[in-house]
């Protein structure tokens, strides 16, 4: 299951903090008629790694999708680092330059070389210099482990390099939570593991992480908690060594024979 995590995780930046990173509270949403959020709760801390899993359709885009207000809820409540999300634009912009997010497709601007795509949002959101929004972009091209790519164009690259980009891009706007959406669902299997290699290093580092993902290899390795949702519901969450070893509904142990 894990064969794509083979290396050691370093823990002793894993510590989740008593503060809360996101709170939502008896959040629903609709599609016109359809309800495809059904009172959502949950509370994340700051330093927790959270693996989000279940069928496609249950609503996990429509989820995170929310926390960043790329899509709107109808009722209850999304507050992020203490700003609530409404549609006070003044707050969306606020949530939204503190939450990097990562897609299953980069959505990198192809005509934009990898460097420009980084310091895109710092020099015209932030208002960054330019030499330094460079350096930035460079610093976190070299976490990624392709500083040599940043002149060259989004197509010359391969699919987990671009992934790799769109992770630094994200970066470099000084994130406090990152959400991931599916990040290597894209890709190639050789290339699954460069990504997730990236995403373990920013675990590894403390970042607060939401991921949705069906690498159960990585929910194992560093997931602090594992929340499955189905039919727009959370069904069941855990640790997950107990939330592998031990799924309770009837519909998490149907989902985990079809994954595992
Ligand atoms: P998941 O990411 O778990 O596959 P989604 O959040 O993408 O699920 O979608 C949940 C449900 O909402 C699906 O039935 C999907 O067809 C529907 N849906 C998603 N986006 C829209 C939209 N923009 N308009 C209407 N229905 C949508
Ligand atoms: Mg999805």
């Amino acid at each position: 299951m894990s064969e794509v995590i083979d290396r050691r995780i370093d823990r002793s930046h894993m510590q989740v903090s008593d503060e809360v990173a996101i709170q939502i509270s008896r959040m629903n949403k609709w599609y016109g008629s359809f309800h495809v959020l059904r009172d959502i709760d949950m509370t994340v801390h700051k330093g927790e790694r959270i693996v989000i899993c279940g069928p496609s359709g249950s609503g996990k885009s429509t989820l995170i999708r929310c926390i960043n207000r790329l899509e709107e809820h109808q009722s209850g409540k999304i507050v992020v680092d203490g700003i609530e999300l409404t549609s006070d634009l003044k707050n969306i912009n606020k949530v939204r330059s503190e939450v990097g997010m990562v897609f299953q497709h980069f959505n990198l601007f192809p005509h934009l070389t990898i460097l420009e795509n980084c310091t895109l949002a710092p020099i015209w959101v932030r208002k960054t210099p330019k030499r330094e929004a460079d350096e930035v972009a460079m610093h976190f091209l070299k976490k990624v482990k392709i500083p040599e790519q940043a002149h060259k164009y989004p197509g010359q690259l391969s699919g987990g390099q671009q992934q790799r980009v769109a992770i630094a891009r994200s970066l470099c706007m000084k994130p406090r939570i990152m959400l991931f959406d599916e990040p290597t669902s894209a890709l190639d299997p050789e290339m699954i593991k460069e990504v997730l290699d990236t995403m373990i290093e920013l675990a590894e580092e403390g970042m607060t992480m939401l991921c949705v993902t069906h690498e159960m290899g990585f929910a194992q390795a560093v997931a602090n908690r594992v929340i499955f949702m189905d039919q727009g519901q959370i069904v069941e969450q855990n640790e997950p060594a107990e939330f592998f070893r031990n799924p309770r509904s009837d519909r998490t142990k149907l989902f985990l024979s079809q994954i595992l």
